[in-house]
């Protein structure tokens, strides 16, 4: 077996993060949003849970606009779950929090690439929160 450095799998993921690092923080995008958590688990396709569900904090100032979520599929290939779209999707629509479930698109492993996908799937729900816009003129702080 000849040795590989680069892997269609490692290859991927080095392209996904350069993406990821290239892109803008989450508050550059979205100035308004002032917290997000995230809370996630994963299933296989049959919809069996994989994991206990996982909960984090992100902070919007040095969380990465590109938000990605790893397969847990080890030997998932050009698969994992890409969360940008339906934050930015929230946000605009300024929802407090949004649900629901992605599934993944990418190789079951690299011996079955264009021929059996992974398809693991993805429940998540965010819970965003916004920066409120005061009303001009009025101050913030009205000592009596
Ligand atoms: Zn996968």
């Amino acid at each position: 077996m000849r040795h590989q450095k680069f892997t269609p799998r490692a290859d991927y993921r080095i392209a996904e993060s350069l993406r990821a690092k290239a892109s803008g923080s989450l508050s550059e995008q979205f100035p308004e949003l002032k917290a997000l958590t995230v809370e996630f688990a994963y299933f296989s396709p049959e919809g069996v849970t994989r994991n206990s569900k996982i909960k984090y904090t992100v902070n919007p100032a040095f969380a990465k606009s590109v938000f990605r979520l790893d397969c847990m599929n080890p030997e998932c290939v050009a698969g994992d779950f890409d969360l940008s779209a339906v934050i930015a999707q929230a946000v605009a629509a300024r929802q407090a929090t949004a649900t629901g479930e992605m599934c993944c698109q990418g190789w079951l492993s690299k011996t079955t690439i264009d021929r059996v996908h992974c398809h693991n799937l993805l429940r998540y729900e965010l819970s965003l929160t916004y920066e409120k816009s005061a009303p001009a003129g009025i101050p913030e702080l009205q000592a009596v």
